[in-house]
């Protein structure tokens, strides 16, 4: 489904992002390529919930959502966009009620279906898409998501948490001297754990989520420092984090082959 944002409805951007206009490395032309930008957000859970908040309130022009889910109750202590009257819809139909009140001008497309469905069934579906954005918690469809980056030639933010920790990288796996998601990962399937059997603590969402919007905002700015393949890894359980530089596979067939290479 599409939401237009309405011609009729007043907008003072340079009064709205003032804190964006001064701030260093920024400043309102990089406010115009926000506006500008067109980004593809998969899920609208825990992680996708604040990730696509601060996507929607930080002058992001065009959003594409993907997710298959319905909300839950067991949702709600992660999932701020949802609330219990929620219950039971699907979650892009109530996070386009709340997104477009929080931003009317946001061109908003939903899409109730799994991204493998949604990329088999849209050609060039990433096409004048600057950045895709993961936050899902399936390992097989993030390595699906990663071969869409790489052959739209676009980067790829991904982000996950479980129990008390989480991690935020950036993959570019188009580029010759960056990593893609398989070059961390393998390809094989992995048996992975999973938060509904192992829990996760809610707020961890906020972090993920708000580190990646924040990665995103950069890169679509420019003029700011971007490294692929930094994982920040944070663990509030401890009160750590680490930064691990994930490297280049000469040997991945994600990113190495051919037609891939940039
Ligand atoms: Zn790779």
């Amino acid at each position: 489904m599409t939401h237009n944002p309405s011609p009729n409805a007043t907008f003072d951007a340079a009064h709205q992002f003032a804190r964006h206009h001064v701030l260093p490395f920024f400043g309102a032309e990089a406010q115009s390529r926000l506006a500008g930008a067109h980004v593809v957000v998969v899920g609208a859970g825990g992680i996708g919930s604040p990730l696509l908040t601060y996507l929607a309130s930080s002058g992001i022009g065009h959003i594409t959502l993907v997710d298959p889910d319905r909300v839950a109750r067991s949702n709600l202590p992660r999932q701020i966009l949802f609330e219990p009257a929620d219950s039971g819809r699907w979650k892009v139909d109530a996070a386009r009620d709340r997104l477009e009140e929080l931003a009317p001008h946001m061109q908003l497309h939903t899409h109730a279906t799994t991204i493998e469905e949604w990329l088999a069934a849209t050609p060039n579906a990433l096409s004048n898409v600057q950045l895709v954005l993961d936050g899902c918690d399936q390992f097989q469809t993030r390595l699906v998501v990663n071969a869409a980056c790489i052959a739209a030639k676009i980067p790829l933010i991904s982000g996950a948490m479980i129990g008390w920790e989480g991690h935020v990288i950036s993959f570019a796996g188009h580029l010759p001297e960056a990593p893609c998601y398989a070059c961390w990962v393998g390809e094989q399937p992995i048996q992975a754990d999973t938060c509904q059997t192992n829990g996760v603590l809610s707020p961890l969402g906020a972090i993920i989520g708000g580190w990646m919007a924040a990665e995103a905002l950069k890169q679509i700015a420019g003029n700011t420092p971007t490294t692929y393949g930094t994982m920040q890894h944070i663990n509030v359980l401890n009160s750590t984090s680490k930064t691990r530089q994930i490297v280049k596979d000469v040997g991945c067939i994600s990113c190495n082959a051919p037609s891939t290479l940039a």
